[in-house]
């Protein structure tokens, strides 16, 4: 899967980041997420989530944004880079360039209203 351009993810990291406010366990997740994503970790899109690989490239997690993530520290309920970098994602996706595709336009049929 591509990912978003180094920018977006930026910018979403920093929209994460700041409503993270003090909680630092967050933002050290949310960093460390940052840094995965720049540095190019594999991720695929799967049917119920992202499949999200390690930063060393040894472990896959299948994540979601329902059931978190399954690694060691997501399972204990802490705060880990593989979840956020889904958050980053899905963030990142607000910045992104709306696709040009043609859209179905509603046109109700006035004549069976009456
Ligand atoms: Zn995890």
């Amino acid at each position: 899967m591509q990912l978003p351009p180094p920018q977006a993810i930026s910018i979403a990291a920093a929209a994460l980041l700041e409503r993270a406010g003090d909680n630092t366990p967050l933002a050290n997740a949310i960093n460390k997420a940052e840094l995965a994503l720049q540095s190019g970790i594999k991720v695929a899109k799967c049917d119920d989530g992202w499949l999200i690989g390690s930063l060393r490239g040894e472990h896959v997690y299948r994540v979601s944004s329902v059931y978190g993530c399954p690694c060691k520290a997501g399972a204990s309920g802490k705060h880990c880079y593989h979840f956020h970098a889904v958050r980053i994602l899905i963030e990142a996706g607000k910045y992104a360039m709306p696709r040009l595709t043609s859209r179905v336009v509603y046109a109700p049929d006035v004549s069976e209203w009456f």
